[in-house]
């Protein structure tokens, strides 16, 4: 669709090379479409990447972080701490292993979650603590790190937004307990669907893995193509989330660029905090501080109160009309009907949630984007401005 100006961005559009393209040509070709070979190879040279110890793939984010609290023995009972600014996935999977979800509130200038909050909510029934690097900004692992090694909990991240990102010099992926990265459609790094799981501990990867493919002691892939290998031992009722050759096709050369393709979201974020700086009803989201690394997944802009005539249903809207699609990063958790039935209405106790929630406005931001393309979503929120200033 043209609007009046004749320009349309999107939010987001993944960036598919032929080479990706190519590698997924081949595995068609090859007759061999679920998981093996290019997943053993995608999953070795991501754990390269992160330089993390096991890296074991899934078919979500949302499965790695069921897996991940699965395999640290949490479930009925216990608690675990998460933040209300977050995608459910990460609340729902607290609830799929039968534990209790605790939310926490944000601190208000990163849109994490406060360390000095978490440490209140801390019980002698909390088993761990699940920190979502909102929009690729690391949360403060170190007090989090020292929390958690003070209280006996364990850490499972929620790096859906966090690849490539660095907390204190340390690459997510190699500083909690478990840590879960998302391949969706929309993410840094994309394979349309998938997720990995990454551990510093044997025995947590190896529960892993099991629980990946229906609980079997052996994975197919070793089972149809190693002489004899027929045999297996279901030892848990596990689970299907496997990751496909498929998928691991795209993600091999999705990898490759990996630094690239983090260096070009990284030169967009800085482009539109260039652009945007001097705008009186702009609230701009924060770089991350020296020895991290943001990793830039959104540009999440907040509307100051009081600063426009129109709400930000209107701003986006008036955005749209001007063919830049935008979109909104976070509904809290608990406002959701399901979450207000369950655990009784929580509006009102997240206040730093909810008011990023209602001033929150996620720029596009995707690879393809040109300067050209930023300049113009500039332009047309200064215009926005002007007129209803
Ligand atoms: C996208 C996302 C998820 C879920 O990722 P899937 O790979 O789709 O399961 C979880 N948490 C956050 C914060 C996300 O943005």
């Amino acid at each position: 669709m043209q609007t009046k100006l004749g320009r349309r961005i999107p939010f987001a559009r993944a960036d598919i090379t032929d080479a990706e393209i190519e590698e997924v040509v081949d595995t068609l070709k090859s007759g061999w479409l679920t998981t093996g070979a290019k997943t053993v190879r995608f999953a070795e040279e991501f754990r390269g990447f992160i330089g993390c110890r096991h890296a074991v793939p899934v078919s979500s984010c949302t499965a790695a972080l069921h897996l991940g609290l699965l395999a640290l023995g949490i479930g009925p009972g216990d608690e675990v701490i998460t933040t209300p600014y977050t995608f459910v996935s990460t609340v729902t999977t607290i609830m799929h292993v039968g534990a209790r979800p605790v939310l926490v509130d944000i601190d208000d200038a990163t849109l994490n979650l406060d360390p000095a909050r978490v440490a209140d909510a801390v019980t002698p029934r909390t088993k761990a603590i699940i920190p979502v690097h909102f929009a690729g900004l690391p949360c403060d692992m170190t007090a989090l790190g020292r929390l958690a090694a003070e209280r006996g909990v364990r850490i499972v991240e929620d790096a859906a937004h966090a690849f490539p990102a660095v907390s204190a010099g340390r690459k997510v992926g190699t500083i909690g307990d478990i840590t879960a990265f998302s391949f969706y459609a929309t993410k840094a790094l994309t394979t349309g669907e998938g997720g990995m799981l990454t551990t510093e501990q044997e025995d947590l990867a190896e529960a892993v893995r099991v629980l990946t493919l229906h609980g079997m002691s052996r994975d197919a892939w070793k089972r149809y193509t190693e002489a004899g290998k027929w045999w297996y031992d279901v030892v848990v009722p596990g689970y299907k989330y496997n990751m496909s050759d498929l998928q691991s096709a795209i993600g091999l050369h999705q990898l490759r660029r990996g630094e690239a393709l983090w260096k070009r979201r990284a030169a967009l974020a800085h482009a539109y905090t260039e652009r945007l700086r001097e705008l009186p009803f702009l609230r701009l989201p924060a770089d991350a501080p020296p020895g991290d690394q943001h990793a830039w997944h959104l540009y999440v802009v907040r509307l100051r109160p009081g600063r426009l005539r129109i709400d930000r249903a209107a701003f986006i809207a008036a955005l749209e009309e001007r063919g830049v699609s935008t979109s909104v990063h976070f509904i809290p958790v608990h406002t959701h009907s399901f979450y207000r039935a369950a655990f009784g209405d929580l509006r009102g106790t997240f206040p730093a949630a909810e008011r990023g929630y209602e001033c929150a406005v996620s720029l596009p931001l995707f690879t393809r984007m040109t300067d050209g393309d930023v300049d113009y979503v500039a332009e047309q929120i200064r215009d926005i401005g002007r007129r209803f200033s």
